[in-house]
């Protein structure tokens, strides 16, 4: 495509940004549609965060995706931030609509997307083990606590932080919710009462880097294991698999959190399966 004055922008913004897979993405889903956008990634430092968003305004950038380290403080500079986003704490995509800029948050519901399309069940009244309490695991608590889960543990290596999100869980939605440690034996015993486990930490990113406490016997057939981690199988899931768990990866995850990310900024509902095929290629290199 020439690039004219016509075309519009998108981006994300970052710190670190070199890696993410978003541009690749989006590129190749204008590009198949015909759109005359483009989607560049921007390196943003802490300290200019402020300074970026108003450069944003200023340039008329019609979206972007939000990532570590901002999702929390950058809700602070946008004109308006949605509900769901809200009680999360935390903003991955931000539309600049009539002037003003709105920040949304998608990762809670592309999990809850991807587990609906993945699973064939619906979330509601089941009970969950979420390992992690960062970013992802607040997404995805608080949604399923919104989409009436019916009972939250959350497992974290800093046992207060789980505390701190079970006691958000609970407050913001009315989901039963609890923060437990994270070792063999409580991971165990709350495992025995749930219907699915998700691992929502970086554990497993990299080959040998199995750091979840847990024994195999956790694995029984018809629970089902998720992980948000998208750039390979991770041991978890390897494990969950030998034991006939249903297992699901977090490329879907992405995926959907991406489409409706897409969706808000265009209006245009993407072709998921043109993502998955690029993000598939980019990630087997
Ligand atoms: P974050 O806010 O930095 O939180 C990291 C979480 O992982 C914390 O709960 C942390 O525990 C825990 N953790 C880190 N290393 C650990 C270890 N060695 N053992 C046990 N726990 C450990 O990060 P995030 O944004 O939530 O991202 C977490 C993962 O989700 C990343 O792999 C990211 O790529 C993935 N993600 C995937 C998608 C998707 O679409 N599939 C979307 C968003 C994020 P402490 O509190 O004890 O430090």
């Amino acid at each position: 495509m020439l690039i004219g004055a016509d075309v519009k922008i998108f981006a994300v913004i970052g710190c670190p940004v070199e890696h993410s897979l978003s541009p690749i993405m989006y590129n190749t889903v204008f590009a198949e549609l015909g759109m005359r956008c483009v989607y560049v990634a921007y390196k943003v430092e802490k300290h200019y965060l402020s300074d970026a968003i108003k450069g944003i305004k200023a340039l008329g950038i019609k979206g972007l995706s939000v990532t570590i380290p901002h999702k929390s403080s950058v809700m602070q500079f946008l004109d308006k931030v949605d509900e769901e986003a809200k009680i999360i704490g935390a903003v991955n995509v931000v539309v600049a609509e009539e002037g003003q800029l709105v920040g949304y948050n998608t990762d809670g519901a592309g999990f809850i997307e991807s587990f609906k399309n993945e699973t064939g069940t619906p979330v509601a009244d089941k009970v969950y083990v979420i390992i992690g309490a960062g970013g992802a695991a607040r997404a995805i608590g608080v949604c399923l606590g919104l989409r009436g889960a019916k009972k939250i543990f959350v497992a974290n290596r800093t046992v207060e932080q789980g505390q701190i999100l079970a006691d958000n869980i609970m407050e913001t939605t009315g989901c039963v919710a609890r923060g437990i440690p994270l070792t063999r034996d409580s991971l165990r015993k709350s495992i025995e009462e749930a219907d699915v486990l998700v691992n929502a930490t970086s554990v497993g990113m990299h080959p040998g880097n199995d750091e979840i406490p847990l024994d195999d016997s956790v694995f029984r057939r018809g629970l089902i294991v998720c992980d948000v981690v998208f750039n390979r199988t991770t041991e978890l899931l390897q494990r969950a698999l030998a034991h006939e768990c249903l297992v699901m990866n977090g490329i879907g995850m992405l995926i959907e959190q991406g489409a409706l990310a897409f969706e808000l900024w265009t209006g245009v509902k993407p072709p998921k399966e043109v993502m998955r095929n690029v993000l598939q290629k980019v990630m087997t290199g």
